[in-house]
């Protein structure tokens, strides 16, 4: 097995995310999840798996909307038990908040620093005795006769048995696929602080499912993720390239009304990064439709740290052809 990375491992997003493992909220994605975190479990290399979630608390200042997605995550999810909580409870449950907020708190949420699932999963591969290619970028893959038979690369061309492109938003080139219809970037921003007395909980604005399902009829919500002392403020969901010192001081504003110690910062540092947004917001997984031997592990969005390595097992079955089914709606070949 060859892995090619044209940068360093955890370059792009699988180094740049806001750091935690959650629930997905979406059913066809549950198994894949759940198995991700049992993955988590075992993959040692310097991983630290924390055993409890720290919860996550979704938030609003308007409590009608906010009854409605809780309500409707109490049918559907009862794996997360979702509560409400406001007032005195809500002040006890996560003391530096606003004034006059509601939320519904989640049991999933285990924050992780943003690099360190990738590069363990790098370290195991290497242990594994895959052969690690780091700064090497793959310019395209050799197909003869439909069928894929290795990659090329500046030093030339490299057979392969199969090839997987797990390339983030740059899959759609490799994979010869037009970005738009199969996948595309999503620029988040994060901005990192170290606050005195950090929240307990993940914190996120409410809406935040039906906004990503939408494509975002807004560009930016408040999140907050804490892990090993440092906080990830995020985010921003943009077609193009932001510029981070211009959103940083945004993100920090808005995110004051919810958690007010943000608005007391002297420092924090900030990044942009393109999440793999697929044309669906669901992971393309599996056989590519026209190019036999070719398979795609991506289109992971706004939630790869919490399913791409259950997404990667269910590709690895199928290349190996051991009888793994990857779910219809998950097929790489539906766009
Ligand atoms: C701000 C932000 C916050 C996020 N927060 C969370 C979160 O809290 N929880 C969560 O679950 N998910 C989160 N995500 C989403 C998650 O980070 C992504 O879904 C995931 O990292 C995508 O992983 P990937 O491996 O598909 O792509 P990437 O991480 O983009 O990796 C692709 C790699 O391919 C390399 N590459 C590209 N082209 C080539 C080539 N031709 N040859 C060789 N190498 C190439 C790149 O250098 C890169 O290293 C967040 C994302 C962002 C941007």
């Amino acid at each position: 097995m060859r892995l090619y990375e044209r940068e360093a491992i955890a370059a792009a997003a699988s180094g740049r995310n806001s750091g935690v493992l959650q629930h997905p909220l979406d059913e066809t994605l549950t198994d894949i999840h759940e198995r991700t975190l049992t993955l988590y479990e075992g993959l040692g290399h310097g991983f630290a798996y924390p055993p409890e979630p720290s919860g996550v608390l979704v938030l609003g200042d308007d409590p009608e909307p906010l009854r409605r997605e809780h309500d409707d995550l109490a049918a559907r999810f009862p794996e997360v038990a979702p509560r409400w909580l406001e007032g005195a409870e809500l002040r006890a449950a996560e003391p530096g908040l606003g004034e006059d907020l509601y939320a519904y708190r989640l049991e999933t949420g285990r924050p992780v620093p943003p690099a360190s699932a990738t590069r363990a999963w790098a370290e195991r591969a290497r242990a594994a005795g895959a052969q690690l290619r780091i700064g090497v970028a793959v310019e395209s893959v050799a197909i003869e006769g439909g069928r894929a038979t290795g990659v090329r690369t500046p030093q030339g061309l490299d057979p392969a048995g199969a090839v997987a492109l797990a390339a983030g938003p740059w899959t759609a080139r490799l994979a010869r696929k037009v970005p738009d219809t199969f996948l595309a970037p999503t620029w988040g921003v994060n901005v990192e602080v170290r606050l005195p007395e950090p929240p307990r909980h993940v914190l996120e604005q409410g809406g935040i499912d039906a906004f990503i399902a939408a494509g975002g009829g807004a560009s930016s919500l408040f999140s907050i993720v804490t892990a090993d002392g440092v906080s990830a403020v995020g985010s921003t969901f943009l077609p193009d390239e932001p510029d981070p010192r211009v959103a940083a001081p945004l993100l920090l504003e808005r995110g004051a009304r919810f958690l007010p110690a943000l608005g007391k910062l002297e420092a924090f540092a900030a990044r942009a990064c393109p999440r793999p947004a697929s044309f669906d917001s669901r992971p393309l997984l599996g056989p590519h439709r026209d190019v036999e031997g070719l398979y795609v592990i991506s289109g992971h969005g706004a939630w790869g740290i919490s399913l791409a390595p259950g997404s990667a097992e269910l590709v690895a079955g199928a290349i190996l052809g051991d009888g793994t089914e990857i779910p219809p709606e998950l097929a790489a070949s539906r766009a």
